[in-house]
């Protein structure tokens, strides 16, 4: 079952302590775009500025993403700056320049209208509401946010939570969030605004899923070689995601196997800058790292 997805596309310059990346294909949409599709269709509501090359939309369609939802308008492409230190879980952003995105009111085809599953992927949350207006009657519902839109925009973040199921954010930024430093107290306090699920990215420390009934502990794979955390979190949520829109099961054993995925699709695109390794996997490389998951987390009861 296909997956529809509003979010950033971007260029992207990014400094870590092991390289510099400028003007890279970047954004939400993208990464998670990218990571869906290899489990399912994915139809993509973003929009870019008369900068963006036809190549990147050629690439994005040769992965089988619908892309008549990617708008381009005169202006500039959004572009973000960041940086990371040795502690590559925390981005330091050093810029941020909405550009085209300042004036985007998204309009959602018709034909994406009824899709199943809906990932409302880091944007304005004003924007996310908008395109909420829009669907039908989705099975799921699933959001992304960051510190930018928290600090900017917390009311509207909070209004549109209640419309939400599935809320992915990141630890430093749940804390922020819910003005608690006790993640199990953040946890509740944030959804008691609406989301029956949350999931909490930890980056290199892996994942918690907070629901009604259950607290589950993801890891992430234990790598040698981390080039470039950017992305991580929508290339997560796209291996959720897509996972979920692949088995068309939400019982809680198979959103656990999604997050898994979702972490293993996360560890494949850290190792590379942009999207070149996260662009280039076969199915067969996902499926061996799940199986190495497994084998990560096994242990016997005494
Ligand atoms: P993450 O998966 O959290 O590492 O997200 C990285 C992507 O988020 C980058 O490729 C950026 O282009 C994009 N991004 C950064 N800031 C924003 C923002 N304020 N709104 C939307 N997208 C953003």
């Amino acid at each position: 079952m296909s997956i529809l997805v509003v979010g950033s596309v971007a260029f992207d310059s990014v400094e870590t302590p092991f390289g510099k990346a400028e003007e890279v294909l970047g954004g939400s949409a993208t990464y998670f775009s990218t990571s869906a599709s290899y489990f399912t269709q994915v139809s993509l509501v973003a929009v870019v500025g008369e900068d963006f090359p036809e190549e990147h939309v050629d690439n994005l369609k040769k992965r089988g993403i619908d892309t008549e939802g990617l708008k381009k308008v005169p202006g500039k492409t959004f572009r973000w700056k960041g940086r990371y230190g040795y502690d590559l879980n925390q981005a330091h952003t050093l810029e941020t320049n909405l550009n085209v995105f300042s004036a985007f009111d998204p309009v959602i085809p018709e034909r994406y209208r009824d899709l199943p599953y809906v990932f409302l992927a880091n944007i304005d949350p004003e924007l996310q509401w908008k395109v909420l207006d829009q669907v039908r009657k989705p099975r799921l519902i699933a959001c992304d946010t960051m510190n930018f839109w928290i600090e900017g925009k917390p009311d509207a973040l909070r209004k549109l939570l209640k419309r939400v199921e599935v809320f992915v954010i990141n630890e430093a930024e749940a804390r922020e969030f819910a003005g608690e430093s006790s993640l199990v107290k953040a946890a509740r306090k944030i959804m008691e605004d609406g989301p029956r699920i949350l999931i909490i990215k930890r980056g290199e420390y892996g994942a918690l899923m907070f629901s009604e009934k259950s607290v589950f502990s993801a890891p992430a794979y234990p790598l040698e070689n981390i080039f470039d955390p950017t992305g991580a979190g929508d290339s997560f949520a796209g291996g959720v995601m897509g996972y979920l829109a692949n088995t068309g099961d939400l019982r809680e054993d198979n959103i656990r196997r999604a997050i898994i995925f979702g972490s293993v699709m996360a560890s494949f695109n850290v190792e590379a800058f942009s999207l070149s390794k996260l662009s280039s996997l076969s199915f067969d490389e996902i499926r061996a790292r799940y199986s190495e998951f497994k084998r990560l987390t096994n242990f016997e009861d005494i």
